[in-house]
């Protein structure tokens, strides 16, 4: 039997670690954290019990105590809250899958906790990659990725030499806007935006994938987990997201990871690994499929991922700054305040007139986040 906490059990990544678990009798979820939704965290304590839930609302924590008066599971909130679900005592790994900043406390303190971690919540290495991975190495915890490209690159790793890395191919689909131009984009709707041609995703980080932020956010968590400079992480745009990376050798040997786009199967593999599980999804038809095509990412009408590699190379404070200004500007736009172009306008204007903090403290990432939030309120957008 393993024990899980899962951070994030209402959303896309958490509800399908949830779908894991009911076809797994040998995984058992002793924690279950969220934001608000009161609703189907009832619905996911009655049916897994675990011994304590979260919400960091504390709205949302009241009604979820009220309603689960008659059972004996612990119903905690805020912050504190989400840290005990992810330190809860008998959790042997806990799947980081909340959206956002959020993230960076619970995953630091499951890991003095001594928890491992599947790692969906990618902002946490982005803007805390120095200090989380040092303490995981410390606390000798294992991070497994969970984002499918990065669960790749750690297949496609197994056993091979790190010193013979010659680069690693993160692919993108793209995203819903792949071939258009900034001039197109602008008019673009947020149901335009949330149109991904392969995964069904959360909100945010279908927007991500649509200006291709989240193609940059995952080169720096490349960075961190694989322990690679950014210069040797290549994009290759892949539309049909069979392939989900790669890793080429000092000899050009190169090894792919590959099969359909289905969130379920990184999932699994981090909370199995070493095992394989037999999956009952569609698998790859290489008939059916017929071709798989490549280009290269456009860096100037998706200027995102330029900013993100400069940023990332430059490191210390300004990947918080890009992903915070990237967070706020991506809710602004999901309701409806902005034009989905000013997306990547915020993140560069912010980044151009942040100042650099060389190895920032996890309470200086916090400030930078707010500091840069308040820049954004008081811009002319
Ligand atoms: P969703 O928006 O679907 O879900 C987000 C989850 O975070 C919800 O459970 C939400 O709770 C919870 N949450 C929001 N705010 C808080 C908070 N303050 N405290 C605790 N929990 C909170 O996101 P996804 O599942 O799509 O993405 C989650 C993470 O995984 C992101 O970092 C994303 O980049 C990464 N990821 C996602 C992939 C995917 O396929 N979806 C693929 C690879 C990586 P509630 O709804 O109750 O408010």
């Amino acid at each position: 039997m393993k024990n899980i906490s899962v951070l994030g059990s209402t959303g896309s990544i958490g509800t399908q670690t949830l779908e894991i678990v009911r076809d797994n009798d040998d995984l058992k979820v002793v924690a279950l954290a969220a934001g608000k939704n009161a609703d189907l965290m009832e619905k996911q304590a009655r049916e897994f019990l675990p011994a304590i839930v979260a919400m960091y609302d504390e709205n949302a924590a009241k009604d979820l105590k009220e309603r689960l008066k008659d059972t004996n599971i612990k119903v905690l909130s805020g912050m504190d809250g989400v840290i005990c679900a992810a330190c809860a005592k008998d959790a042997e790994i806990v799947v980081t899958a909340c959206v956002g900043m959020i993230g960076i406390r619970p995953t630091i303190e499951a890991i003095k906790c001594k928890k491992d971690i599947a790692l969906a919540n990618k902002e946490t290495l982005v803007t805390a990659g120095h200090i989380v991975m040092k303490l995981a190495k410390d606390n000798h915890v294992n991070i497994y990725p969970v984002d499918s490209e990065h669960s790749a690159i750690f297949q496609s790793l197994k056993s091979e030499p790190h010193n013979r890395i010659n680069k690693i191919l993160l692919t993108a689909s793209g995203g819903p806007f792949r071939g258009k131009t900034l001039e197109e984009m602008k008019d673009m709707h947020v149901e335009d935006a949330l149109k991904h041609p392969n995964w069904s995703m959360g909100r945010k980080i279908t927007i991500d994938s649509a200006t291709m932020v989240n193609k940059g956010l995952e080169v720096m968590e490349a960075g961190w987990l694989f322990d690679v400079s950014l210069d040797k992480i290549q994009v290759v745009i892949q539309p049909q997201s069979i392939i989900h990376s790669m890793v080429e050798y000092v000899d050009g040997g190169i090894i792919a990871q590959l099969g359909v786009p289905d969130m379920k199967l990184p999932i699994e593999y981090a909370l199995f690994y070493p095992d394989r599980r037999p999956m009952n999804t569609p698998k790859v038809d290489f008939f059916k499929l017929g071709c798989i095509s490549f280009f290269e990412p456009d860096l100037v009408n998706f200027r995102a991922l330029k900013i993100a590699y400069e940023v990332g190379k430059r490191g210390g404070s300004l990947p918080t700054v890009f992903n915070a200004a990237n967070e706020l500007a991506v809710a602004k736009f999901l309701d409806r305040k902005i034009g989905f172009t000013k997306i990547t306008d915020i993140i560069e204007y912010c980044v151009n007139n942040s100042k650099n903090i060389e190895n920032p403290t996890v309470e200086q990432i916090l400030e930078t986040e707010v500091q840069t939030y308040e820049m954004i309120e008081s811009m002319k957008i």
